[in-house]
């Protein structure tokens, strides 16, 4: 077995007399009932990672708003609704989530680079607590639609601190190259042309530098390029009540010390106390991640030959074991070459222990979940793909008209189906000859 301690003590699941098992339900139980593939979710990890994050900053006016993206499945945005959190969205589609779970629009904020007209409109009408503009096109849009509908619409301007994340180049976003936020240079004109705008009503500054971020130094140096900013535009006469820093606190899903949130939330209240302004943050990956995991079965194991060693051949061939969940199901490891812990569901089941492939029945090389796993494996096996709950059901699809998995959500000794397994008519539905 290749997993460390560190990510069996991150994550909601850990074994119970040898089976593996989110709070007090054992996924083989959960697999018989519903199938697999499936998303199983740790309710009580949910509202811990909630609570690690509003303690770190506990004394200093914040809200935490929800990067929907992570996880939007309904049951799971409606726990965080519960425990208090506003929501992060970057489509209509997330802001009919956010309304779907009764969550209240005034704690929404909208980010995104590609805002059309309809998503403005309808986050206008809906009263959501501020856009978060990408660019003075966006800003002139908005600007537009909320004269048309006779609206004041609350902004923040994302700036883009041109800091490095220092993670995987797909999830970084605070560099000059990225496509997203406006640069420092641009922020006064634009800072001053809205605030002359009677159509928009100035709020905040904001950012979003990256994903997965391990390091809290570049969210610092990122604090800092925005409080400059904040000095500057008071001095131009416009005083910000909001600062938005954005999401990105890193996870657990091998080795990797998770974030510490305690030091990062003392430091930033050290920087943000009696500033007068509002702290949101936006996590996503660091709520979800660990609290959920993605169940799957072997359908066939495929050994390769073990060929003689001679000089001239290449000696070792792939085992490979063909599972029944695929990139279709997630799509990170595939996307980003993200390594997700494999564990198996019962710690009593017998096979011969190779380095195993794991991989999916989808037509393309790409598809794999996990590479060389020491694992004893046989036919029918469960096993346990780690560290799921975020970008996981969000990125599904169904390429190669594979349904979309089935979610389950656990709470101490009970789990209910919070998504039931797509059918063959919901995936043929849309469509007419
Ligand atoms: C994706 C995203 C987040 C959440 O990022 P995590 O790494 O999941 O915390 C927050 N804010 C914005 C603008 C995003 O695009």
């Amino acid at each position: 077995m290749t997993v460390n301690p560190e990510l069996l003590r991150a994550s909601a699941a850990h074994y119970i007399n040898g089976e593996l098992s989110i709070e007090a339900v054992a996924l083989a139980e959960i697999a018989d009932a519903v199938g697999t593939p499936v998303y199983v979710y740790s309710s009580a990890m949910f509202a811990a990672q909630y609570h690690l994050l509003t303690t770190a900053l506990a004394g200093l006016p914040h809200l935490l708003h929800y990067a929907v993206k992570a996880n939007s499945t309904l049951a799971v945005m409606k726990q965080f609704a519960d425990l208090g959190a506003g929501f992060d969205i970057v489509s209509g589609g997330e802001l009919s989530r956010v309304l779907a779970v009764g969550g209240d629009p005034a704690q929404v904020v909208f980010s995104g680079v590609g805002k059309s007209i309809e998503e403005i409109d309808f986050a206008l009408k809906t009263g959501i607590e501020c856009f978060n503009v990408e660019s003075a096109d966006e800003l002139a849009r908005i600007s537009d639609r909320a004269k048309i509908l006779r609206k004041v619409a609350p902004i923040a301007l994302r700036i883009n601190p041109n800091v490095d994340a220092q993670t995987h180049p797909y999830i970084s976003t605070g560099l000059k190259e990225n496509k997203f936020g406006i640069a420092q240079e641009s922020a006064l004109a634009l800072y001053l042309d809205a605030q002359a705008d009677p159509c928009i009503q100035v709020r905040g500054i904001a950012c979003h530098i990256g994903s997965q971020i391990g390091d809290p130094q570049p969210l610092f140096d990122a604090l800092e390029q925005l409080l400059t900013l904040v000095d500057t535009l008071k001095s131009e006469g416009i005083v910000l009540t909001d600062i938005d820093l954005g999401g990105g606190f890193g996870v657990t899903y091998d080795d990797e010390p998770a974030f510490d949130v305690t030091a990062w939330g003392s430091r930033v209240k050290q920087r943000l106390v009696d500033r007068g302004l509002r702290l949101s943050i936006e996590p996503g990956r660091f709520l979800t991640a660990n609290a959920g995991v993605l169940l799957t079965r072997v359908e066939y194991l495929k050994p390769g030959e073990e060929s003689p060693q001679t000089a001239h051949t290449h000696t070792s061939s792939k085992h490979f074991a063909v599972v029944d969940a695929a990139m279709n199901d997630l799509l990170r490891p595939s996307l980003y070459q993200a390594w997700h812990g494999v564990l198996p569901v019962s710690q009593h089941s017998q096979g011969e222990t190779k380095s195993w492939d794991i991989v999916g029945p989808i037509c393309e090389s790409g598809d794999w979940l996990a590479k060389d796993r020491q694992l004893s494996l046989s036919a029918g096996d469960l096993l346990c793909v780690m560290s799921a709950g975020a970008y996981g059901s969000t990125l599904s699809s169904n390429y190669n008209t594979r349904p979309r998995a089935a979610e389950v959500l656990v709470n101490g000794t009970a789990f209910r189906l919070v998504r039931r397994r797509e059918s063959l008519q919901d995936l043929l539905s849309t469509e007419m000859l």
